[in-house]
């Protein structure tokens, strides 16, 4: 019987991917990859040959019944996104579901990943903690998701774009206030790797005279202050969505 693979791949650093990877890479049937150039890149480095399918999240629905009739015949699939995990904020989700639905068995391979990559190293205390993969752009949105993490006692982590960072950070100021302790991890792995650590105020500034540049992991410390401390405002907006979800 077929197999999915799920297999991580660096984040920046090739020296990052695993002894286990690179066998199950160069042994699998077919190599699912989000975009066959990137990986491209990735598998001539490694020298590995096999043959790529085009997957990502624009033709996930549709390539996905393909992927799992090949891997009914026998076929081994392994699937990559362009770095770190599949499924992780990348394509996946669709053809474990469907495998899944399927019994067709999923293997999933360790490895790196940006967000825990940055939490380990982050400060913050990792249990709890939440990933929320990219921050809603749309500002109106953005704002009630910071609402959440205002009152969250986990760790929250969040990726967002270098270009929209500045912009984030202003959003921030207004719905967490100035002092909360904020993380922004850069360029993980990479030569350029930097943890910019300090209030929100303080990476307002930073950012305001050193431009954003490359990716990056933005982790917001847990909120400290007891639930008495809420303003009138929020603990009723709490209890509304306790009656809300019943
Ligand atoms: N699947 C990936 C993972 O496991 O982390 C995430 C893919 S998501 C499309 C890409 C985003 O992850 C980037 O925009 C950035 O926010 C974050 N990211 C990826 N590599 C990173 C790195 N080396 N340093 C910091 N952030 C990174």
């Amino acid at each position: 019987q077929g197999k999915l693979y799920l297999v991580p791949t660096p984040i920046g650093n090739l020296e990052d991917i695993t002894i286990r990877a690179k066998n199950i890479l160069s042994q699998a049937d077919y190599i699912a990859a989000e975009d066959t150039r990137t990986s491209g890149i990735l598998l001539e480095k490694l020298g590995i040959h096999n043959q790529m399918i085009s997957f990502h999240k624009y033709n996930s629905k549709q390539r996905a019944p393909e992927l799992i009739e090949l891997m009914q015949k026998g076929a081994t699939i392994a699937e990559i996104s362009d770095a770190g995990m599949p499924v992780i904020s990348d394509p996946g989700f669709v053809l474990v579901q469907e495998c899944i639905k399927n019994d067709i068995p999923v293997v999933p391979l360790p490895g790196p990943s940006a967000f825990a990559t940055a939490l380990i190293a982050s400060g913050f205390d990792a249990q709890p903690f939440t990933y929320y993969g990219f921050i809603p752009r749309k500002n109106s949105e953005q704002k009630e998701f910071l609402q959440e993490i205002k009152l969250s006692h986990a760790t929250s982590i969040f990726y967002e774009a270098p270009h929209r960072l500045v912009k984030t950070l202003k959003v921030m100021q207004e719905c967490l206030g100035g002092n909360r302790q904020i993380v922004a991890a850069r360029e993980l792995t990479k030569i350029h790797e930097e943890f910019v650590r300090g209030s929100v105020d303080e990476l307002v500034d930073h950012f305001t005279q050193t431009a954003p540049r490359g990716e990056f992991v933005i982790l917001v410390s847990p909120n400290e202050d007891e639930p008495e401390q809420l303003s009138w405002e929020e603990l009723v907006k709490l209890v509304d969505q306790e009656v809300v979800r019943g």
